[in-house]
């Protein structure tokens, strides 16, 4: 007789909502097995290389035999130290590189585990719909409850903070905030910070700032960081990731810095589950983060052009887009007639152009899609060109 077991997954998997970008993926196979040459911007990872001075900076680190043992769970002291410059110079925060940064294994890893660090079950997390998936998940993964604050665009997609029940606030644990704005591509004003600050210390919520695309921004406007902000070290955490600034997605580098106790909290989660970062990544991304601003504008030039591109080609279509100021999206309303689901259905069947359908990051999505700049201009004129013919 064969041994066998019945594999059930526990609850908290079972209740997961379908993958967004599983959906995506299997429609987009599908098209293309039908032969459809699919233009394909429904994916937010650069399509540039990592610079080449990262690059070379790798090739001599992971020569090191000291690199190839286990490296510490909160990263290496130069790698905070680098980070903490890098902040100086970029935001003017000055941060204790010894107890105010932990390095993390992209920032998504961090995101993941923050809340099993704070949240107990039944507690509230106050999570921005549209949002990135991963806060809502990881939140019930820590037995939570998600609220959801709505990002509309009467309100700058902002969260009205005046809207959140005084009983949702005392039980809120945690708050997720991130901007510039994945998939809206707003920027965060400053009175939005000092609301969300003044909240979170009347009623003791952790503040977790996600500031994965603080560096893609256009026309020379800089965001702001959330820790440039009177009284946010006192509340929250801001995370942040190499990933989107020198395209590096695939190396799996992040970090978080701010509130001590916090970045304690979320170490102390970090030391138990992981063992850190590969030090040569740590190494090569020292050099990163020194990285010449003329590298970096140009990587920024790439996607301005891009946006430009897209933004009047869909304006001309007569399709509603705002025109980001930062980040690599566009955040469009559907025509009349369509949801987002049937639209995106609808130009991959017959344009072979594909978007993220809006509702796929939250129910206030419903009725926009999302185009990632991660294909050249001469795609999106082409994608463009497709969708006149169509609309
Ligand atoms: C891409 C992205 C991240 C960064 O992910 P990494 O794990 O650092 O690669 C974080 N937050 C948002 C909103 C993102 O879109």
């Amino acid at each position: 007789m064969k041994a066998k077991i019945s594999v059930e997954m526990a609850a908290r998997v079972k209740s997961l909502p379908p993958y967004l970008f599983a959906t995506i993926d299997r429609m987009k196979q599908e098209a293309r097995a039908r032969g459809v040459d699919v233009i394909d911007m429904s994916i937010g990872d650069p399509d540039q290389p990592t610079p080449a001075h990262i690059v070379n900076a790798m090739k001599q680190a992971v020569e090191k035999p000291e690199h190839h043992r286990y490296p510490s769970y909160e990263g290496m002291l130069s790698f905070r130290e680098a980070v903490a410059s890098w902040y100086k110079r970029r935001f003017g925060v000055s941060l204790d590189p010894g107890t105010e940064v932990l390095s993390l294994i992209g920032s998504k890893e961090g995101i993941g585990h923050i809340p099993l660090a704070f949240v107990e079950p039944g507690d509230v997390v106050l999570v921005p719909s549209p949002g990135y998936p991963v806060y809502p998940v990881s939140t019930l993964f820590a037995g939570g409850e998600s609220y959801l604050m709505p990002l509309t665009e009467d309100h700058g997609f902002m969260p009205d903070f005046s809207s959140i029940p005084e009983d949702v606030l005392k039980r809120a644990k945690l708050m997720f905030l991130n901007y510039p704005n994945n998939p809206t591509s707003a920027c965060a004003t400053r009175e939005m910070y000092e609301e969300a600050i003044r909240i979170a210390a009347k009623y003791n919520i952790i503040v977790c700032h996600d500031a994965a695309y603080s560096e893609i921004y256009f026309d020379g406007e800089k965001p702001i960081s959330f820790m440039e902000m009177e009284g946010a070290k006192e509340v929250g955490i801001e995370f942040h990731s190499l990933s989107k600034t020198y395209n590096m997605t695939g190396w799996r580098i992040g970090f978080a810095v701010g509130n001590k106790d916090v970045i304690a909290g979320l170490g102390k989660i970090k030391s138990n589950l992981d063992s850190g970062i590969f030090q040569a990544v740590q190494e090569a991304s020292i050099v990163a983060l020194e990285t010449d601003d003329k590298v970096l504008s140009d990587i920024r030039n790439v996607y301005q052009e891009r946006r430009d591109a897209l933004y009047s080609g869909l304006r001309g279509l007569g399709i509603e887009v705002t025109k980001p100021k930062a980040s690599f999206y566009l955040w469009a309303k559907v025509p009349k007639g369509y949801d987002s689901a049937s639209f995106v259905a609808h130009i991959l069947e017959k344009a072979g152009v594909l978007g993220t359908p809006g509702n796929g990051f939250g129910g206030p999505g419903e009725g926009y899609i999302r185009f990632a700049l991660t294909v050249s201009v001469d795609r999106i004129k082409e994608a463009v060109e497709r969708l006149r013919k169509i609309l």
